[in-house]
């Protein structure tokens, strides 16, 4: 596992706040800028969408980007790419090594399927980025449902098996941990701080995040 330290220190960021556990979150990161995810208490899934600030129609590609890449698994390097095929984001630091961005978010429907139907009610990833979107107006632009498409779950351990199953394991990451990137573009970042319960990828246990914003160099 590749892992590469940052340079910058939390005393210098322009932005630094905590996020509750199970949460959504929106903000705009300008170009240039420096955008840092702390997992403060070890094996959170943070499932993310990035959009293009002046237009929202260009947004994050899982297929773009494995492609861009010829890799699965995102990290320092990965070059996240937009459905236009433009670069969004570089991840510049990592200290967890490894993200996913094959599984998917939950909802109520894949939590029934996957765990049980009295799951139904219990809260999930595209809940939070429905009602993100729905509550505020996402920075001024206008959001809908098919603009939630395939996202980022950093710090969340989905390895692929060599018949080319997806697995969904314990976490690799651990208190601290954290994934750093550069916007090559204005970027809003839409995340759910995932309130999953019954996946190892939260330890069964949704805990807050940190996130931290730099000027940049
Ligand atoms: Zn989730």
């Amino acid at each position: 596992m590749h892992t590469v330290e940052s340079s910058y220190s939390a005393a210098t960021a322009v932005f630094n706040t905590i996020h509750p556990a199970g949460e959504p979150w929106v903000h705009t990161v300008r170009r240039g800028q420096i955008f840092r995810i702390v997992d403060l208490e070890g094996n959170q899934a943070v499932d993310t969408l990035f959009y293009n600030a002046a237009d929202p129609s260009e947004r994050y590609s899982l297929t773009h980007t494995i492609q861009a890449q010829g890799a699965l698994y995102l990290t320092v390097g990965t070059t996240l790419m937009s459905s236009e095929g433009r670069p969004m984001l570089t991840i510049v630091a990592d200290t967890c090594g490894r993200h996913d961005t094959l599984g998917g978010a939950c909802s109520c429907e894949s939590n029934t399927v996957r765990y049980a139907l009295e799951k139904r009610h219990m809260h999930s990833c595209r809940d939070n980025f429905m009602t993100a979107i729905a509550k505020s107006g996402m920075e001024g632009l206008a959001f809908e449902k098919r603009d939630v498409v395939s996202n980022i779950n950093f710090f969340m351990n989905v390895p692929v098996t060599p018949e080319g199953q997806l697995t969904f394991e314990d976490g690799i990451s651990a208190p601290g941990k954290y994934v750093e990137m550069r916007a090559e573009m204005d970027v809003v970042v839409l995340v759910s701080n995932c309130p999953q319960l019954n996946n190892p990828c939260n330890a069964y246990n949704p805990t807050p995040v940190q996130f931290l914003v730099w000027d940049g160099a």
